[in-house]
């Protein structure tokens, strides 16, 4: 590493990609290019010379931006949002810079103790109960993904369970969750070795918003335990994926004691909304439980990966997982007077992340984060008011937080129940360039999904996506 060679390319990298972020609507949100285009562009072999950094920018702006679809562009409105900030992007240099590999606390003692103290910063922002904090049993980690933190509070809760009933039992264990939760619960329990069998997506109620009723746990549970198995995890989602729809926490908290099983909550998503005062009564019952789980990448201006767990009780987490090799023996850790957090996920290795999360709180501060929040939480509101406006159009499920579920209405003719009508408004949007919106099916109605997030939409941006939908949508109603 030549600090000079690093200063004058990093230089150039941070003009590119300032550039890049002042001329990010000028390209097409969704990448238009088709599969396999990049292997037409570039050699079959790596190069045996170095190249120059010029040919490279060159290569960049012309093969490779193409084929990024820009998820911080102000006119994203897809899936969920993954947000990028000047503090999560210094975080993320700094981190790159520093390259650490901290799976014990003596690799970089400074990466542990940051993530200790950012994860109860972060509990007491979402006033968690005290007992997930650092100080009680519990504690934070940043994990990489959602799906990964689903995977450790399913192993934490699969071995307490088998011990408790004898490891021979694993096929009799069962999960519980509604069917609007993330498949990332499915692919957990395929990795944990619960039987597809076990694995009770109870149908959520379309009459609330697509939540599930503890009734229907309930009684799954019931008929379960009849039958001899043992009902060991209920998963919850603050916020679902097709429609933010969120489960009674309480009533499900209430459940998962009742039969001694591990409560999991999902607020992937929505969980960046609850360190507002009026969006927190969404959280209710979270005192009830084992884990919860929010995504600080999403909508919470911390750059991609940077996923946030909690638990009440660390030592299940790590009777799971912990490894303890000769090759990584250390005092710190013998004197267990350190946490190793390579014994509460999956891999060995991991980056500096809080770094990132840290300067996010800090270059921030609370009171701004809330607000930009807020604002989200408006524009998704004047959409709604937009959609509502418009006879042509209704809104599917009512709105919670930032997402707005709508569709245009099926024509008496339609015997797809506007399938088609939909699915091709949505494909002249996504191939207009101008817009990226994306899709879900609830009761079989094909639905539109407008979710406000990127940190760059304003009024504006919501106002001409909205104009472009309905040109396009007469445009559509004319022809057929
Ligand atoms: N849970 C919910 C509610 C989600 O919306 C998502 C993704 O959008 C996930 C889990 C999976 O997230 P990840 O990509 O972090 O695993």
């Amino acid at each position: 590493m030549d600090a000079e060679q690093l200063r004058e390319c990093g230089h150039r990298m941070v003009d590119f990609v300032a550039d890049y972020y002042k001329s990010i609507e000028t390209f097409p949100v969704l990448s238009q290019v088709q599969p396999g285009y990049l292997k037409k562009l570039l050699p079959d072999t790596a190069p045996s010379k170095p190249d120059t950094l010029e040919a490279l920018f060159d290569d960049i702006r012309e093969k490779i931006v193409p084929g990024v679809t820009h998820w911080q562009s102000p006119n994203y409105f897809a899936y969920y949002p993954s947000n990028s900030s000047t503090a999560g992007f210094l975080g993320e240099m700094l981190s790159a810079a520093f390259n650490i590999v901290g799976f014990s606390w003596i690799t970089s003692p400074a990466a542990t103790e940051l993530e200790i103290i950012v994860l109860d910063w972060f509990a007491k922002m979402l006033k968690l109960p005290s007992q997930f904090l650092s100080t009680a049993l519990g504690g934070g980690i940043i994990q990489g993904t959602a799906s990964e933190a689903v995977l450790v509070a399913l192993l934490a809760a699969r071995d307490r369970t088998l011990r408790k009933h004898g490891k021979t039992s694993l096929k009799k264990l069962v999960v519980y969750a509604s069917d609007q939760t993330h498949s990332s619960l499915q692919k957990a329990c395929q990795i944990a070795g619960i039987f597809q069998e076990n694995v009770r997506l109870v149908k959520a109620d379309c009459n609330k918003n697509y939540a599930v009723t503890p009734e229907a746990v309930s009684e799954a549970i019931a008929t379960d335990l009849l039958s001899g198995l043992i009902p060991f995890f209920i998963c919850a989602t603050v916020g679902t994926t097709s429609s933010s729809a969120v489960d009674p926490l309480p009533e499900l908290g209430q459940i998962a004691k009742a039969h001694d099983m591990w409560f999991h909550i999902d607020a992937a998503y929505a969980g960046s909304a609850c360190i507002c005062a009026e969006y927190r009564h969404h959280l209710n019952g979270v005192e009830e439980a084992d884990s919860f789980n929010m995504n600080a990448h999403k909508w919470f201006l911390t750059n991609f990966d940077c996923s946030l767990l909690w638990v009440k009780d660390r030592s299940y987490l790590i009777q799971s997982l912990s490894t303890n090799p000769e090759f990584l023996k250390n005092k710190a850790s013998q004197e267990n007077s350190v946490v190793d957090f390579k014994d509460w996920q999956i891999p060995l290795g991991r980056r500096f992340r809080s770094l990132k999360l840290w300067m996010v709180l800090r270059l921030y501060g609370v009171e701004n984060l809330q607000s930009y929040i807020r604002k989200h939480i408006e524009l998704a509101k004047y959409f709604e008011q937009l959609v509502i406006a418009d006879s042509r159009f209704e809104v599917v499920t009512p709105r919670t937080f930032s997402l707005v579920c709508f569709r245009l209405l099926p024509l008496a003719s339609d015997q797809d129940d506007g399938r088609n009508l939909n699915y091709d408004l949505m494909d002249a949007a996504n191939s207009s360039g101008k817009i990226f919106l994306s899709h879900t099916v609830l009761s079989g109605k094909f639905i539109l999904r407008f979710a406000v997030g990127a940190p760059l939409t304003e009024e504006q941006h919501v106002f001409a996506a909205w104009k472009l939908l309905q040109d396009l949508a007469s445009k559509q109603l004319e022809s057929s």
